[in-house]
Parts: C-alpha cells; sequence; structure tokens
C-alpha cells in the first residue's frame, strides 16, 4: 500500500513497524458540546483506514483520545453551574453514542486526558530535564528554541513564526512561541497534584503521552484533520521527539475539512451542525458515503443535496443486497445441486467475472492512499451491474450467492455493512396496504389501487411484482 506522509508530503510505500500489527493514532474531540459532524470525518477515515488494514491481514490498534479537561469545558461548567467534569462526562458519552451510531464500532483505545494525568506529569518531568521546558510561577512550557526542527510539519521557519506571535498579558513564557504543557490552577478551577503545584495539563502534551504509552515510539500513522497540524501535531511531535531522542510517527495522515458554506447551509440544512442532527436526518451509510465519495485529503462540499444523493445511493445498494439474498434464497436448497451444475451459464460467467475485475480495482484503489472515492465507484457498478442481472432474470442461485459474497466483503471494508445485513422490517400496516393493493388489482379496482400505491410510495415504499406475487422494497 502507498500512503501518503504529510510530514515528506509524497505517498510513500507503507511498511508497519510491528511485521503484522498496524500502530495508529488518531486526534479526537474535546468534549464541551455535541459534536459537529465535521468531527465524525475523522473518525470514519480512521475507522475505514482500520478496517482496510484488517482486509490485508494486519492486526490494527487504533487509539483515538477524548480531550475531557479544556478551558471550553470549565467554561460551560461555570456558567452552568456544575463540575466541568460533569460536562465532560456527558459530552463524551453523547460522543460516543453519536458516533456508534455509525455503525463502525469503536477505536481500540478511546484514553481520557483526566486518566493520564501522571503519564502526562512524567512526559513533562523528562522535557524539564532534559532543557526542553522550564517552570515559569505555576506554569510550565515547552522551550521552541531548544528544538531546533520545530516547523518541520508545518513547513514554517521559527523565525518567521516568531515574527507574529505575541505574548498574552496571563502568560509568563520567555519565547512568544513557547507552549504551555502544564497551567498551575485558579480559583475553582479543577486541579491535579504534579512537582510544579496544582493545576492540568495543556491539550497538546496528553497526545504525546497517551500516544506513546499506547504505541510506543516511532508508531505507524497519526491522524486528524488538517487543522491540527500546526500548532497542535507540529507541538506533539516536538514534545515526544524532546523527550525521546528517537523519531515519535511514521506516517502523519491530515484528512481535509468539511466546507459547510453559509449560503448552502442556509438554504438546505438549516442549523444542522452536530453529528447527531445529521444522523436524525439521513441514514448513517448517507453520511459514511458522502465522507468516502470524496479522497479523505480533499476538502469536502458538504451540502443537503449530497446528503439526500448518497442516501439514494446506500438505498440503491440496499435493495440489490436484498434482492440478491431473495435470488440466492429462491431456489432453496433443493435446487442449489442443480445450480451448481449449471454453472456454466453465460451471464453467470460474465457477471461473476465482473465481480472479480471490480473487486481487484476495488484493492487497487484502497492500496493507492486510501482512495475510497474510487473503491465506492466499485461497489456502486457492481451493483449496477448485478441489478440488471436480476432484472433479466439471469442469475442461478449460486451466483447470487457468490456476487452478494463478494459485494459484502467490500462495503465491509468502507464500513457500509449496513446496507448488506439487517433485513429492514417493512411495517405490518405497510405489507396490509400492499396486500389490499394486489387484492384491489385482481377484482379490478384500479384506481384504488394506484391510490394505494401513491401512498405507499410517499411512505418510502415500493411494491414490485415478482412471479410469486409481489414484493415491498423500503426506497428511501
Ligand atoms: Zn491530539
Amino acid at each position: 500500500m502507498r500512503l501518503y506522509d504529510s510530514m515528506s508530503q509524497e505517498k510513500r510505500e507503507f511498511v508497519p513497524r510491528d511485521k503484522d500489527r498496524v500502530t495508529m493514532y488518531f486526534c479526537g474531540p474535546t468534549v464541551y458540546n455535541y459534536v459537529h459532524v465535521g468531527n465524525a470525518r475523522p473518525f470514519v477515515v480512521s475507522m475505514v483506514a482500520k478496517r482496510y488494514f484488517e482486509s490485508l491481514g494486519y492486526r490494527v490498534t487504533l487509539v483515538e483520545n477524548i480531550t475531557d479537561i479544556d478551558d471550553r469545558i470549565i467554561q460551560r461548567g461555570i456558567t452552568e453551574a456544575r463540575p466541568a467534569s460533569a460536562v465532560a462526562a456527558e459530552f463524551a458519552q453523547a460522543y460516543r453514542d453519536d458516533t456508534d451510531r455509525l455503525g463502525l464500532g469503536r477505536p481500540d483505545i478511546e484514553p481520557l486526558a483526566t486518566e493520564h494525568v501522571g503519564d502526562i506529569v512524567a512526559l513533562i518531568e523528562s522535557l524539564v530535564k532534559r532543557g526542553h521546558a522550564y517552570q515559569t510561577g505555576s506554569d510550565v512550557y515547552f522551550k521552541v528554541a531548544s528544538y531546533p526542527s520545530y516547523g518541520r510539519l508545518s513547513k514554517q521557519q521559527v523565525g518567521e513564526m516568531r515574527h507574529g506571535a505575541r505574548i498574552n498579558v496571563d502568560e509568563n513564557k520567555a519565547d512568544p512561541l513557547d507552549f504551555a504543557l502544564w497551567k498551575g490552577a485558579k480559583a475553582g478551577e479543577p486541579a491535579w497534584d504534579s512537582p510544579w503545584g496544582p493545576g492540568r495539563p495543556g491539550w497538546h502534551i496528553e497526545c504525546s503521552a497517551m500516544s506513546l504509552k499506547y504505541l510506543g515510539a516511532g508508531f505507524d500513522i497519526h491522524g486528524g484533520g488538517r487543522d491540527l497540524i500546526f500548532p497542535h501535531h507540529e507541538n506533539e511531535i516536538a514534545q515526544a521527539e524532546g523527550a525521546l531522542d528517537q523519531p515519535f510517527v511514521r506516517f502523519w495522515m491530515h484528512n481535509g475539512m468539511l466546507n459547510l458554506t453559509e449560503v448552502k447551509m442556509s438554504k438546505s440544512l438549516g442549523n444542522i451542525l452536530t453529528l447527531r442532527d445529521v444522523l436524525d436526518r439521513y441514514r448513517p451509510e448517507a453520511l459514511i458515503a458522502a465522507f468516502l465519495g470524496s479522497h479523505y485529503r480533499s476538502p469536502l462540499e458538504f451540502s443537503a443535496e449530497l446528503l439526500a444523493e448518497t442516501e439514494q445511493q446506500v438505498d440503491r445498494l440496499r435493495n440489490v443486497f436484498r434482492e440478491l439474498a431473495d435470488a440466492a434464497a429462491s431456489a432453496g436448497t433443493a435446487s442449489g445441486a442443480a445450480a451448481s451444475g449449471a454453472s456454466g451459464d453465460a451471464p453467470d460467467v460474465a457477471l461473476l467475472e465482473r465481480v472479480a475485475t471490480r473487486r481487484q480495482a476495488f484493492a487497487d484503489a484502497l492500496s493507492d492512499d486510501l482512495n475510497t472515492a474510487a473503491a465506492l465507484a466499485e461497489v456502486f457498478g457492481l451493483a449496477r451491474e448485478a441489478n440488471a442481472a436480476l432484472a433479466a432474470g439471469e442469475l442461478t442461485t449460486q451466483a447470487a450467492t457468490q456476487v452478494r459474497a463478494g459485494m459484502m466483503e467490500m462495503v465491509h471494508t468502507l464500513g457500509l455493512d449496513g446496507v448488506a445485513g439487517g433485513e429492514e422490517t417493512i411495517p405490518a400496516e405497510v405489507t396490509q396496504m400492499a396486500e389490499e393493493r394486489q387484492r384491489c388489482r385482481a377484482a379490478g379496482e384500479y384506481s384504488r389501487a394506484d391510490a394505494l400505491r401513491s401512498a405507499l410510495t410517499e411512505r418510502g415504499y415500493e411494491v414490485r411484482d415478482v412471479p410469486g406475487g409481489f414484493k415491498v422494497l423500503k426506497v428511501r
């Protein structure tokens, strides 16, 4: 696999540090509110990357932190007259609930900053000891001048950065570029004990401490949104490499931002910006497909139109899966032997060849810097071909089973399992309406039959005639 590395700014052959294990760390959210839909993009990218590496046979350890101590959390606690820890606990749980709805599973480890203060203090102590950090008052700062390669991820010169930088009045640092590792407690703020007195960790240090703790130096992939390159990831590198004298990370993987332009938003999505609001309106697979339809490094024009379009795409996919399942089951076990005997059937052979070709193209796309857009196009293309074969009644039981299995593997890797599994139950009243329509048609009451069909369409269902009678499909 070739993977783009934001540090070297090129695609390089990906070979993991450990023989059969891939180690990944992605920066997670700060939990002071419901997460924005933009926070879901790095989550989806990391989970799909994990699935892809698993499909190649690697074990994957994916660590994704939750920042549960921060100025904004403290501020919300003050505003709402409750402890900062209560604010963080509420929104950390909301984040887990919301991302659970995506159906992608969870990262292997989701460390909380407040549960790793000991590790953080130990890392700061070693930076102080090595001359990379200094105490001033009850704060501790990283000394950027002590780390000559500062700026190499964000491609900035220290001299130029210093030129525009200023020191805030409440900061006692020696150099405007220095950043806080430890913040002495102000009255009423949550605090932990440390060699520098009671206080709390700065934001950047938690990610260095927790990634090194769980993955060790030189782990494979560190990811997050592009907006984290500077200063967050630049600072993470300085902290980790300053303490260890070893390379911190092998590949830096940054996803592009969601572009939610005002005009588009006010027209279409209104104020829907949180992940939970989007998932209240659209299927999770529609959101995942919207993300995967663009390369992860590209900015993504995000709109209601895009979600409506991907929702239709995943619904078509869902229907093809359902029909393939029906076709695979229709002949039952009795004709299974006959079907396998008739495997020389030409349309079947042609479609199975398409499956093999498309699966190869799918694998090639993902191995090229996780090109999910091209991979997804192969899935949709195969679904169209399968649909045509189904419509022509050309598929044997065995072929339907094989096509379905091939497509299943592809959608699993992309985290779109939802379209393949979970038989959606059709509500009883919908089935009754469909039965009534059939009865009307049989009795020649065509206008009533048409009215029932419209009513079903309105509710998102479609009645399709099949050899054995009819079938109800959910189409949106
Ligand atoms: Zn981070």
